[in-house]
């Protein structure tokens, strides 16, 4: 950023978020539980205008509906309760069945439903603003966004896999996991996942190389029931690689179930896995959520991304408190938290699960008997 395009320095928020995605609103919410005369200085920059899409499965387990307990949300959007975790690995077949383990929501409207409950406790948002880029003058972080310029003390990075936040803090691009996924209408012949109130995670295409798995989840889109299908290969390890390319492994899949793919909208966007080469904070910068990283073996990361929050505003108000903001201790926190503990030990199951080490139906055993 040259210094010569910051004229006027308007607004003074003192904090800054930059993405309205969970992490973005669990850490003002936070902030707001844990200190509201601090979380009143706070500003969040969407670029998108809410409601808005964001890729997802959109599971959501029980590790966050704690969280938003705590925080005293009582979410009320639509969502379809699901019983089974149904994992494959070709013939094999492991089923942990508990009713109501997590449900499945919109993204769309369950980031909404937040950020507006965020908004009635205070929170400014400035929507359809998108960050550019910030430089350091004196204490201080001067941060540029496509309509404004702000003079802020702290910029919390929840600017999703692709942040912008991470870049100017990271040189390495880190690992991201491709995904692709399409939507499907039910087709009760070929889906009985909402008739079975069922998520399948299919790990057959290891065999063949991929660093990943197949997911047939039921799902809302706009208050309709309705099918996500998709495919993700993690790419932990460099010297293995797949024997065909995930897209036509997903073809021949959804061809299984009756999908002609020339009629589909193929949609993908990547996860980041958290590498521990990377840094999650510098000086006035901290990251969370998938900015940060999230695990390699399942990418499950909304629960991550409210922990993510926590965290982060924790360690906010520990800066103020002190005057310090250098965020030195950001790293020590997180690998003490649950959060990092989980990461790391899901990074390190994955690791197994994906160079067929373990059989993946005994690494996701582990997981979401785990996570109960
Ligand atoms: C295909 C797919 C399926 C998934 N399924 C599941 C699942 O079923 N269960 C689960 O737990 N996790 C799942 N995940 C992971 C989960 O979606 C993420 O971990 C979670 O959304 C992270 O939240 P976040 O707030 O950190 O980032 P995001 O939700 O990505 O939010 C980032 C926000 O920042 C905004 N933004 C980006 N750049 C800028 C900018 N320059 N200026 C201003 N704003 C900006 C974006 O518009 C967005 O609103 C899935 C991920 C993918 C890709």
């Amino acid at each position: 950023m040259k210094s010569e395009q910051i004229k006027d320095i308007e607004k003074d928020f003192t904090i800054m978020i930059i993405g309205g995605g969970l992490s973005g609103i669990s850490t003002f919410l936070h902030l707001h539980k844990y200190s509201p005369e601090l979380a009143s200085k706070c500003v969040l920059i969407e670029k998108e205008k809410y409601p808005r899409e964001k890729l997802c499965g959109g599971a959501v387990g029980g590790w966050s509906e704690n969280i938003l307990k705590d925080l005293e949300i009582k979410l009320n959007i639509s969502s379809i309760m699901i019983n089974t975790v149904e994992c494959c690995f070709g013939d094999e077949k492991y089923s942990l069945i508990e009713e109501n383990y997590f449900r499945m929501v919109h993204r769309k409207e369950f980031d909404y439903f937040l950020a507006k409950e965020a908004q009635k406790r205070g929170l400014i948002i400035r929507q359809e603003e998108k960050f550019l880029d910030f430089e350091r003058k004196n204490s201080d972080l001067i941060v540029k966004t496509n309509k404004d310029t702000y003079k802020v003390k702290v910029l919390i990075g929840a600017d999703g896999s692709l942040s912008k936040v991470r870049n100017k803090i990271n040189k390495n691009v880190g690992n991201i996991a491709p995904t692709i996924e399409i939507f499907s209408q039910v087709n009760p012949n070929f889906d009985t996942e909402l008739k079975e109130k069922k998520v399948v995670l299919d790990f057959t295409p290891i065999k063949e190389g991929l660093q990943g798995y197949i997911w047939h989840f039921p799902c809302i889109k706009n208050t309709k029931t309705s099918m996500n299908h998709g495919i993700v290969n993690f790419r932990i390890h460099n010297n293995i690689s797949s024997k065909r390319h995930m897209k036509t492994i997903f073809i021949d899949e959804l061809e299984k179930r009756n999908i002609n793919y020339e009629t589909v909208r193929f949609l993908g966007h990547p996860i980041r896995c958290f590498s521990k080469n990377d840094k999650i904070s510098q000086s006035n910068v901290i990251l969370t959520g998938d900015a940060a990283g999230i695990e390699p073996a399942t990418g499950g990361g909304i629960h991550l991304a409210f922990s993510y929050g926590e965290l982060a505003a924790n360690n906010i108000i520990r800066s103020f408190k002190s005057g310090d903001y250098s965020f030195d201790n950001y790293r020590n926190d997180f690998n003490k938290s649950l959060t990092g503990r989980y990461i790391d030990k899901l990074s390190y199951l994955a690791a197994d699960v994906y160079s067929q080490k373990i059989n993946p139906l005994r690494g996701m055993e582990k997981i979401f008997i785990k996570s109960r």
